[in-house]
């Protein structure tokens, strides 16, 4: 029995190894995402302490529990680490170290003491802990994937479970001196949902961290990258050929005479130009509006739920601060102007695309009109709902 439990104790520990160096391989291919090097490092602690609590299985002297307990510890605590980092996005050392020295102590210190039941106890129950704890921070983290992160948080709720039961079988014999690894049903059973929480939760993790890439990825491809707001395939993704509410109307803005700001002072003082303005536009969306940039020194916005009369202001609002904006070039101070055009919601319900090329109608009154200016479209085609769903 104690050879077999041995040998699956081994299984375990090999099999926590190479999970241990796929998440490695992960982490190489994409350094930024550092949860995967902290889950790495937990791993290897715990891979650790499992080699040397097998050693003490065999050999049942005091140094090897100790061993055990101390990289048990060290490694469940950083695996909860990693769950945080996963939540929050940040690593906190000094938390790891707390629960991890925490838990050391509470079963380090009976086992010193020569009570080696009591440190098994204390040694289950504080492994069980950091285990909660850890699915705790991925059922908090839950609304990202839903699938995968409750699987992973309830792996970890069930491992932690075997870890209490162990802890119960040894308190209910109540024996404070056991002079031998603990061997009962609870540590058969906490090894085989240990072997399959290892092969679930790694399997998981490694679809999680595709998911986020593949995430990741989605979002680059929808997002300007000189100024952050959405580019011109998500606006169109997102109102494609939909009628827009009546609520709803579209803005677009041409910075003035962009090119001689190219030519006088630079491509970077135009990107600055531009990023400047992305700022004043956003400064002036509020929540449930979509700001974008359309191309060049083109951006558009696009208000939801606002009253008649309303969108105009907004666009002389944002017009007037950029006006007034100050932008440092290399210690030479440049005011810029825009040109706006702007196509309130109408009850006839247009797509998006006709908005857009009424407001672009608008921009160009603005610019003949002499720059620097809001105009507003003169009118959208009139035509009857069922009439355009018909022709689009
Ligand atoms: P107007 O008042 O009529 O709009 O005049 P304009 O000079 O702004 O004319 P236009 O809109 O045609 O100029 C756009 C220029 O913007 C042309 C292009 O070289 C420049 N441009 C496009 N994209 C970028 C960019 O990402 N960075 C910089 N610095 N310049 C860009
Ligand atoms: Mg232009
Ligand atoms: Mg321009």
């Amino acid at each position: 029995m104690t050879l077999d439990y041995n040998s699956l104790l081994l299984a375990l520990g090999v099999s926590a190894a190479c999970l241990a160096v796929t998440l490695m391989g992960s982490w190489l291919v994409r350094r930024a995402e550092t949860v995967l090097l902290t889950a790495t490092i937990g791993l290897v602690l715990v891979v650790s302490g499992i080699f040397v609590y097998s050693a003490y299985v065999n050999r049942p002297e005091p140094a090897f529990a100790i061993g055990s307990f101390v990289l048990f510890h060290a490694g469940f605590s950083t695996i909860w680490g990693a769950g945080k980092q996963f939540l929050t996005g940040c690593l906190s050392i000094p938390a790891i170290a707390i629960r991890a020295l925490a838990a050391m102590i509470s079963s380090v210190a009976p086992m010193l003491a020569g009570y080696d039941g009591l440190a098994f106890i204390a040694d289950n129950l504080a492994i069980a802990l950091l285990l909660f704890a850890t699915a705790r921070q991925y059922w908090l983290a839950r609304a990202e994937v839903p699938a995968p992160i409750l699987g992973i948080a309830a792996l970890y709720t069930a491992t932690a479970i075997s870890f209490v039961l162990c802890a119960g079988v040894l308190i209910a014999d109540g024996k404070l001196v056991l002079g031998a690894a603990p061997s009962n049903w609870a540590e058969d059973l906490s090894l085989a949902v240990c072997i399959a929480g290892m092969t679930g939760i790694g399997a998981l993790s490694l679809a999680l961290h595709q998911w986020r890439l593949a995430a990741r990825h989605r979002l680059e491809a929808i997002t300007d990258p000189l100024t952050g707001l959405l580019n011109r395939r998500a606006v169109f993704d997102q109102y494609g050929t939909r009628p827009m509410g009546t609520t709803t109307a579209v803005i677009v803005f041409d910075i003035d005479h962009f090119k001689s700001v190219n030519d006088r002072y630079g491509h970077a003082a135009g990107d600055r130009v531009i990023t400047v303005f992305a700022e004043e536009l956003q400064a002036h969306c509020s929540a449930g509006d979509t700001a974008a940039r359309l191309g060049g020194e083109e951006f558009a916005l696009v208000l939801k739920e606002i009253m008649p009369g309303r969108a105009e202001l907004v666009a002389e609002r944002i017009r007037r601060a950029f006006e007034a904006r100050e932008i440092d070039i290399d210690g030479q101070m440049l005011r810029c102007t825009v040109s706006v055009g702007v196509a309130p919601g109408r009850s006839q319900m247009p797509d998006f695309d006709t908005m857009l090329s009424a407001a672009d109608k608008a921009l160009y009154a603005a610019k003949r009109g002499g720059r620097n200016r809001v105009e507003l479209a003169a009118h959208l085609r009139a035509v009857p709902a069922e009439v355009s769903r018909t022709a689009s």
